[in-house]
């Protein structure tokens, strides 16, 4: 099947991209944000710009960018709520993200990478240092950089927002599509709460709510039905873990010892 230019294989094959990389600048220093377009440019890659961090997040929610070059300090919404909500589930795709920020800011870096950046660059930077960063960014994870996400049965079109198990698809709200799309980039991983909370959600949420718990539920009860087999598991005491694929039982890696399926919502 082809669509968009991504090419959707068989279970369990990589998609094939036939797009361009598409990168969003996000720079309210407009000389800088002009010489970086224009060298991404010359790369090769499909390249907007946006000069404040609301403009950036409008963009995000519509185009699923596969890198997004994003300076720290910008007028309204700064560098780090920009990437924050990315992360949140309030951008289309599954962006790379650099973020850009001044020696004087150098402290900020950490807490940049802790709200979901991929990498820093401290300013002023030469051109061909982002560019290296970017290829290198790109290349780290080639599932990243296209559309389509997949982890066993799942699918996750990040640019048409449409996930599927075995082809079936799944009528999923906002989150619940924020939360599967997470789970399936770190298909396998154990996922705590904190940390879903942290990624999934946005800084408002209240960390005393159930609300994790309850939205892993619903994805569940839409994940499988029927004799399908369970995807989503619960690891006792350590959080939620998502089945790379249908051999990968819970045997594996979990020393706290896994609940039977299902066992989450079971109160
Ligand atoms: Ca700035």
């Amino acid at each position: 099947m082809l669509h968009d230019g991504v090419e959707t294989q068989g279970k369990g094959s990589q998609p094939r991209y036939g797009r361009r990389v598409r990168v969003l600048i996000v720079e309210d220093e407009l000389d800088l944000a002009d010489a970086i377009a224009r060298g991404l440019r010359r790369e090769g890659y499909a390249v907007d710009v946006a000069a404040d961090g609301t403009d950036a997040i409008d963009r995000l929610a519509v185009t699923p960018y596969d890198l997004v070059c994003l300076d720290l300090t910008l007028p309204g919404l700064d560098g780090t709520e920009v990437c924050r909500r990315a992360r949140a589930g309030q951008a289309a795709g599954d962006p790379r993200i650099i973020m850009l920020t001044a020696r004087d800011t150098l402290a900020d870096r950490v807490a940049g990478l802790d709200d979901g950046a991929d990498d820093y660059l401290v300013k002023p930077f030469a051109f061909a240092e982002l560019a290296a960063r970017a290829r290198s960014l790109l290349r780290r994870d080639p599932a990243r950089t296209g559309a389509v996400l997949r982890a066993g049965a799942v699918t996750v079109d990040t640019a048409r927002h449409r996930a599927e198990r075995d082809g079936r698809g799944l009528d999923l709200t906002a989150k619940e599509f924020a939360l599967l799309r997470y789970f399936v980039t770190h298909a396998g991983d154990v996922l705590s709460q904190e940390v879903l909370l942290d990624h999934v959600w946005d800084e408002h949420a209240d960390p005393f709510t159930n609300t994790v718990r309850v939205t892993v539920g619903t994805l569940r009860r839409k994940l499988t039905v029927g004799e399908e087999e369970p995807l989503i598991e619960t690891v006792v005491g350590r959080g939620y873990r998502l089945r790379a694929d249908p051999d990968d039982r819970d045997d594996r890696d979990d020393r706290g010892g896994s609940a039977p399926h299902g066992a989450a919502e079971g109160e």
